[in-house]
This record gives structure tokens, sequence and C-alpha cells, in this order.
């Protein structure tokens, strides 16, 4: 299919009517051009902004599906939700889970990669767990984090290929070692549910760790370490420039305040948004949960997504469009709110070579937005979803 794109705002000049026809043909974007293109399509952008795709590299579920449900309809529920709200490439999240738990996530991760109902990209599992700080675990189940084990989640990795991204406590014993062995694969680790500071989270940078998981949650700050006042992981992830950090933009995991603070330091070349989305994010009212059998925790849901009475925050249950309309609200020009969304996480992932910006020959993954910054369009992999 041919589908023409016109009276779009381009996301990065606003006042400028540029492009004036998108052009895309099949899944790719074609060209730019000034004269009206032959398509079967004419969609009308009626002078909202035409962007990319938003892609979210850290997600667990939505429209009341999580992704440790390990089904091809949890997958398809969960990826359809957040299609709609203009997601168009994601890294499908695990929680800490048993070994034999995430092999049966991995292998319906696999399988959704063809299933031919799945409209969305899959850019690759994350595994957030098990490897974490028993103590910054957050949500996670102490159990798992317990008892795992660094051979045993090694194999899973040596059996999946398909394992974009991995969260992991850097000071895990062993982790650097294993991270320097996977990173040449396109592997890509990020520190974070951590207690790690000064120089274990240096070690772990040297190692070919590379970002940070949600900034400011389930890590360590400023203190003594070892008799020494000491840098915690989320200054260290402020102060380091080669480290890119993911900020979870509900409002409620991270205040206004510290969302500006740590935009102005890092910049949008290296901070990226996500939405850390549960299953309850598009889901009717009632009871929650993260993760799927044994490792099934109940939620209770606020403004946010808590364990089940407690003030433990599980996630959230937005979807990446609220993210960039948050991101706007405090004051963050549109056009960085956009490319924490697209054009930074691609590089993260190394796949902004195809994705994340509207250039000719990459991949046909479009949102646009009205100008109260609502989803009104979507095309992936040059499909009109909406
Ligand atoms: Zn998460």
């Amino acid at each position: 299919m041919r589908i023409v794109i016109r009276n779009g705002l381009s996301w990065l000049d606003a006042d400028k009517k540029a492009p004036t026809y998108l052009n895309i043909e099949g899944d790719l974007i074609r060209e730019q051009t000034d004269r009206l293109p032959e398509g079967d399509v004419v969609l009308d952008a009626g002078d909202g902004y035409v962007i990319p795709g938003f892609i979210d590299i850290h997600l667990h579920g939505g429209g009341g599906h999580d992704f440790m449900e390990a089904t091809p309809e949890a997958f398809r529920s969960a990826t359809e939700h957040h299609l709609l709200h203009g997601t168009t490439a994601l890294c499908p999240t695990s929680v800490s889970a048993t070994v034999e738990s995430l092999r049966a996530f991995l292998n319906a991760h696999r399988r959704a990669m063809a299933d031919p109902d799945l409209r969305v990209r899959l850019l690759g599992a994350h595994l957030e767990g098990p490897l974490l700080s028993e103590r910054r675990r957050g949500a996670h189940d102490l159990s798992v984090v317990k008892s795992a084990e660094l051979t045993a989640f090694e194999t899973v990795l040596q059996e999946f290929p398909l394992i974009r991204r991995v969260t992991a406590a850097p000071e895990w014993p062993g982790i650097c070692a294993l991270a320097s062995r996977h990173v040449p694969e396109g592997v890509q680790f990020s520190m974070g549910h951590s207690e790690a500071r000064g120089e274990e989270i240096d070690r772990a940078v040297t190692a070919g760790f590379t970002s940070v998981t949600h900034l400011f949650n389930a890590m360590s700050s400023y203190g003594d370490h070892l008799g020494i006042k000491a840098p915690g992981l989320a200054e260290k992830a402020l102060m380091d420039d080669r480290v890119y950090v993911e900020l979870i933009g509900d409002l409620v995991h991270v205040p206004a305040d510290m969302f500006l603070w740590a935009y102005r330091n890092k910049t949008a070349e290296k901070m990226m948004l996500v939405t850390d989305a549960l299953s309850a994010a598009g889901a009717p009212a009632g009871t929650a949960a993260i993760g799927a059998g044994s490792e099934r925790m109940e939620l209770e849901i606020r403004e946010a997504a808590y364990l089940k009475g407690t003030e433990t925050l599980a996630g959230s249950v937005v979807s990446a469009d609220q993210l960039v309309r948050n991101a706007v609200k405090i004051g963050i020009p549109f056009r960085d709110a956009v490319k924490m969304l697209t054009e930074t996480p691609a590089k993260l992932l190394g796949v902004d070579r195809f994705l994340g910006r509207l250039d000719p020959g990459m991949g046909a993954d479009i949102v646009i937005l009205d100008r109260e910054l609502q989803v009104r369009h979507v095309i992936c992999r040059g499909n009109l979803i909406r």
C-alpha cells in the first residue's frame, strides 16, 4: 500500500509545514516532497504534528495482559493497547522470574515475532532481573531475587538471541564479566535496582553497561560507603556523560522538578522516556497484577500501580503519548519530548539507521498528533493502524 500524508507540521519545526507530503511505500518512508505523489491512501494530518512512532524500551504489559503470561493473546492485547497510543516499536519486558518462567516468556516472544496478527514492531526482549539488589528490588519477588544464579541466567542469554536488553544490579558478583561477554552479541546492559556506589558503577560502565534503568527509582544515592562518602547510582547516572538514562515520565515515579533536573543535565541526547507500563494500563479497573504464575504479585491501582497494601511503586498505567504531554506540560520543548521517545532509544539499541526519524529509507512508523498532542493517526510498518 502507498500512503501519502499531507498538511502535517514537522515535529522539528512546528511553524514550518514540512515536509509538505510524506510518501510511504510498503513499509518504508520513500520521500518527502513538495508535489502530491500518487498514493492509495491520502491521509490528511489536519495541521497536526507528523512524528516518528514511539519506541518504548521498558514495559511489562497493557490492555489487561502481562507479557509474562507468555501467551499469543497476552502479546497481542498488550502491544495493541500501546500501538493505538502511538508506540510502534517496543521491548516486551520481564519481571524477576525463575529460569522456567523466563524461558516461557522468551518462547512466547519468539512465537509473537512470527504472529501475522501482531501489528507492532518487536525490538527484542528486555529482561528486568532477576540479578537485582535484594534491598532495591522494588516490586520484584524477594524469593526469586534471592535464589537467582548468574550461570543459569547466562544459559538463558545464550539460548535466546532475541534478548536485546538486560537490567541488572552492577554489584552482582560476576555481572561485569558476563556483560563484557554478551555486549559484542548486541545485548544492551542497563544498571538498575541497585545499591552500587562509586567505583562499582565505573567498573560496570567499563565492562559495557550503557544505561540506567528508571532513574531515581529503586537505586542508591549519595551517602557513606565503606567508610567514605560516595555517589550512588542516581548521581553517577547524572554525572557520567557516557551513560543513557531512562525515566518513567508518569509524574508519579519522579516528581516534575526532578524530571526537569534530569532532562537539563542529560539532555534529550542521553535521556529516554519509558512507561514501565503494567497490564493495568488501559485495562478496566479491578484487580491488577504484575508477572504471572508463581511470580504474580497483586497490585492496587491509584495514580500508578502499587504493591497491594504497601507504598511500593510497581510500575505505571500510562502510555507513551501521555509521557509526551507530561514532558511538555512541565516545560520541556516538544521536539525534545518526542526525541526522548524516538531517536534516543533507537540510538541506544543501535536501530537508529532504520527507526526514530522520518528520513527517506527509514521504517514507516509514524504518528500524527493533533495540536493538543492527542494521537490522531498511527502507521506501523507501513500499515495504517488508526
Ligand atoms: Zn519494569
